[in-house]
This record gives C-alpha cells, sequence and structure tokens, in this order.
C-alpha cells in the first residue's frame, strides 16, 4: 500500500480491529487518489492487513507467528470491551495486528456495508436496469446518494476511536480531511454507472438517479443526540424522522467529546445485517415551454373551473395547450402561467397573451424547432376555440420576462358598451380627447374572495369611441396592465372612481370584452 504512510500504520491497524472496512479505513487516511477505493474489495483488504501487519518492531517474526490467535483473541476483547464500554469502562488500546478477514466480510461497522456491498459492478447493473425501465432520454446523469443518518454517528465515533487510540500527534488531520461516504461511493460508482448506461455522469446534468439507503437495525443510534441536543431535532414537514442527517450533524458539533463517550460505544458495535437498497429513482429538471395565445370562445375559462370538486366549464385554455405538451413530453404534471388572465367570457384577440408553461419531470426533454412546430400546429388542430403562436422551449431564467414590469405594460382593449340613456355621435365624442385618466380601483366585489382589498392607482392612457346607435357605442382602450375593465365601465358600486358612468352622466353596462393585445415582447416572435 504505497500511498500510505508508517504514520498511518497505527489508524490503520486501530481501523480495521474495530471492524471497519478497508474503504472506510482508506477514508480515514485521508487517501485522495480515486482509483484506489475502485480496487476489488478483496485486493484492498488483502493490501492492508499485508501493511498492517508489516511489523516495524525488532521481534516482527516472533509476532507474525503467533497471529492467528493472537487475532481472534483480540476480536473477542475488543467485542467484550465494546459491551462493557456502554458502563463507562475506559476504552483499552486496539493497535494490535488485525485478523484476515474471511470470503464473507463483516459489515462495517461506519459504513454499515455501503461501501462494500454497494459499489460493485453487480450493483452497477442493478442500478442501470432501474433506470432504463423508467424509459427517460437523457445524455448524462447526475447522482445521488442519500444515506442513513446513523452513519454520521458512527464516522463520529471512529474518529474519536482513533483520535483516542494514534494521540493526536500522530493523527493530525481534522475531521473535515476524512474523505466523505458519499464521496468515496461516487468514486467507485460513477465509472460503472457510466460504462453500463453509456452516457457521461456530470454535476450539472438535468437528469438524476438518486439511491436512498436504510438500516433499520441501528436506527436507534441518534435517538440519545435528541436528549442531549433537543433543539436540533424539530419535526418538519415531509421529514418521516426527526433525525434527518443535517439535525445529526448538527447535534455532533455541539455534543462534547466525553459526553458521547458515555453514551456511545467506540468503535461502534457490529452490526447483524447490511444497508438496504430502500429506493432507486429517476428524477428529470422541469421544462419550459412558451408561447402566446389567442381565445376565441367566451365560454371558456383560462384555467380548469372546478367548484368543490364539480367542473363547471367542460375545458380551458390550460388544458387545451398542455395535454398534447404532456403527452409528448411524457411529463409527470405541469404549471401553468401567463401574462395576466382574461374572464371566461373575454376573447383575447391580436398577437395573443404571453404563456409559459413549467413540465415537471418530463421522460423526453429534447426537441428539434421543426417538432415544436409541429406539436403547436397539433396544438391548434385540436381546437377552434384557442391557437397558439411563438410555441418554444426557454430557460427557467427567461421566464422572469413575462412577469417582470407587468405594471408598468399596456394592454389594448375593445368593448361593445350600453348606455341607459339614449345617446348621439356627438354624446361621446368627448370621450376620443380623454388622454392618461387617472382612476382609483378598490378591489372588485367580484375578485375579493380571491384578492386582498386595496385601492390600486390605474391610468388609461387613451380611448376612444365608435356610436354605433342610441344605446350601444364600441370603446377602445389602451391601459396600464392590471386595470379592471369591466369595474371601469359600470363603477362597481362607487368602488372605481371615477368611472364611465361619472363620464357620460348615465348609467353604462359592458356586453362584451375583447383583450386585443398584451404588450409584452416575451417570449420572442417565431418566423412562420
Ligand atoms: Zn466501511
Amino acid at each position: 500500500m504505497h500511498l500510505l504512510k508508517e504514520k498511518d500504520k497505527p489508524v490503520v491497524r486501530v481501523l480495521l480491529n474495530a471492524g471497519c472496512c478497508p474503504r472506510c479505513v482508506l477514508r480515514f487516511c485521508c487517501v485522495g487518489l480515486q482509483s484506489t477505493y475502485r480496487q476489488s474489495y478483496k485486493d484492498l483488504m488483502k493490501e492492508l492487513t499485508d501493511f498492517a501487519r508489516e511489523c516495524n518492531k525488532p521481534n516482527a517474526e516472533t509476532e507474525e507467528e503467533n497471529d492467528p490467535p493472537c487475532k481472534k483473541m483480540k476480536l473477542e476483547e475488543t467485542e467484550d470491551f465494546v459491551e462493557s464500554d456502554k458502563n463507562g469502562t475506559v476504552t483499552k488500546p486496539t493497535q494490535e495486528c488485525p485478523t484476515v478477514q474471511k470470503d464473507e466480510p463483516k459489515t462495517c461497522v461506519v459504513c454499515l456495508g455501503v461501501l462494500q456491498h454497494f459499489c460493485d459492478k453487480d450493483f452497477a447493473k442493478k442500478m442501470s436496469r432501474v433506470v432504463e425501465s423508467a424509459n427517460y432520454q437523457f445524455s448524462s446523469l447526475v447522482i445521488s446518494v442519500s444515506l442513513p443518518a446513523q452513519l454520521s454517528v458512527r464516522e463520529h465515533a471512529a474518529w474519536l476511536l482513533v483520535k483516542q487510540e494514534v494521540g493526536q500527534q500522530d493523527f493530525s488531520s481534522g475531521k473535515d480531511d476524512v474523505i466523505q461516504i458519499k464521496e468515496a461511493y461516487k468514486w467507485i460508482i460513477h465509472p460503472l454507472i457510466s460504462e453500463e448506461l453509456g452516457v457521461p455522469v456530470d454535476g450539472k446534468s438535468p437528469f438524476e438517479v438518486s439511491v436512498a439507503f436504510t438500516h433499520s437495525e441501528t436506527d436507534g443510534d441518534c435517538h440519545f443526540l435528541a436528549s442531549i441536543c433537543s433543539t436540533c431535532f424539530k419535526p418538519a414537514k415531509n421529514k418521516q424522522s426527526v433525525f434527518t442527517r443535517m439535525a445529526v450533524i448538527k447535534a455532533l458539533e455541539k455534543i462534547k467529546e466525553e459526553d458521547f463517550r458515555k453514551q456511545f460505544s467506540c468503535p461502534p458495535n457490529s452490526p447483524e445485517t447490511k444497508c438496504d437498497v430502500q429506493d432507486i429513482q429517476c428524477l428529470h429538471a422541469p421544462l419550459y415551454v412558451a408561447g402566446r395565445y389567442n381565445k376565441y370562445s367566451r365560454t371558456l375559462p383560462q384555467t380548469p373551473w372546478v367548484i368543490d370538486g364539480e367542473r363547471k366549464m367542460e375545458s380551458s385554455v390550460e388544458e387545451l395547450i398542455s395535454e398534447p405538451l404532456l403527452a409528448v413530453f411524457r411529463a409527470g404534471g405541469l404549471n401553468f402561467s401567463s401574462s395576466g388572465r382574461e374572464d371566461v367570457d373575454v376573447r383575447t384577440l391580436g398577437n395573443g397573451r404571453p404563456f409559459a408553461i413549467e413540465l415537471l419531470n418530463p421522460h423526453r426533454a429534447t426537441f428539434t424547432k421543426e417538432e415544436i412546430k409541429n406539436l403547436q400546429q397539433t396544438i391548434n388542430k385540436s381546437s377552434d376555440k384557442i391557437k397558439v403562436r411563438d410555441l418554444q422551449i426557454v430557460t427557467r431564467e427567461a421566464m422572469v420576462h413575462m412577469k417582470e414590469g407587468e405594471e408598468g405594460k399596456t394592454k389594448c382593449y375593445n368593448a361593445l358598451i350600453w348606455t341607459e340613456k339614449a345617446i348621439k355621435t356627438s354624446d361621446i365624442e368627448f370621450i376620443n380627447n380623454i388622454k392618461e385618466f387617472k382612476i382609483d380601483q378598490k378591489t372588485p366585489l367580484r375578485v375579493l374572495h380571491r384578492r386582498p382589498l386595496a385601492v390600486r392607482p390605474r391610468i388609461i392612457h387613451t380611448m376612444r369611441a365608435e356610436f354605433l346607435d342610441e344605446h350601444h357605442f364600441r370603446l377602445y382602450l389602451k391601459t396600464q396592465a392590471g386595470t379592471y375593465i369591466k369595474e371601469f365601465v359600470h363603477g362597481d358600486f362607487g368602488r372605481t372612481k371615477p368611472n364611465l358612468c361619472n363620464l357620460m352622466s348615465t348609467v353604462t353596462d359592458i356586453l362584451e370584452l375583447d383583450v386585443e393585445s398584451v404588450d409584452v415582447d416575451w417570449p420572442p416572435a417565431i418566423e412562420d
């Protein structure tokens, strides 16, 4: 073991005797050469055992000959000592030559088998078959590993053991220098998985394969920490246990060494079982699709309209657009957002309203421009109630353009107005000269159940009226985004002031409303 120095020898002996696997021993010796961990378990064990047995004492040969019986005795002593340690007995030095392990290795007292049984070619194959059967399209992957929280407790115990047995002068590296189990695990498993699946492992990949280990036999290892640091363990939503890895690490930072030693055996006791693989899961980062939509129906809500579980309208803009997307991206769900929204009875004409859809956990993620164009056609052929344009895949970052500065944007409307008093052309001509008209809008009664009560100042930039008959005219408005047009026309019982009734000195109402344009220059237009 050319990577290890003479000063590492006592560390190797203590840890092998304590029941650590060779990879955990390497970690504690701060060996940072990844390929070392990839050697076969058997070879590593042999190398480390040989290294530990190279005796630097003059009576080396005698010791070597007496080795096997001495080993056995040593191990039994270690186990006895573990028992008695719970009663507070002072630990004995264990720097003897370690036993040679048999074919089926005992489960490591620190990693509980993670670096023994779950990082070989067979396990990489098993993981890869799970990934393949999940049927994702991916060109790279990132692997995340979730370990039982008690591994941190056991790691701490091993660390204290080494510190005590070897002494600080020979074991100068800090706890932070010890290679993390997760890191060593990834060093071994990454090349194996990469070879199996034929794609690189990349920390920035949007496709994540997570493997979660559990070890119920030792779940109780963490419990004593709660009595010492109750503030570290608070129940949280979505967490099955208060003993999360982060909480355990926090408690271990706070606990005094002597208190830890009194309550937890150093070295940790030997487990009967190895870890279980609780789960191997795949998850693809969301994809974002944006575009603009027209809505030509006065009976189509923007989003599914369901009250108390009962559907009020048979479809919605959101569903008409997203259903073909869900199918093609093979996504697990979606979030729909748009630049403002129109009422169910309002049409959206002109260039349409910008929208964006977040597709969750898409199984397919790469599309050509042509494919997206075809998808747009599929949506447009599926219904005459809506039409989509400028459909494109966008980044998450670009989505902010849709919402940013919304207040400063303008929108154009076209409304059919009814007047109680009979009018002539001359009665409405004055409207054409009104510019930058300021109004105050109290939250409309009809949205008060979902919006906070407030008074919002709004500006109507321009107005234009077109006489139709004695009781009807068409009103064209360019307003600040967020202006409630219906309320401006009928006044909402005086909650919008001034309003069209005030201007016309008669009761006015709105019969039809169309959005003519939403002046948000995102997403970029796409040429047909
Ligand atoms: Zn181990």
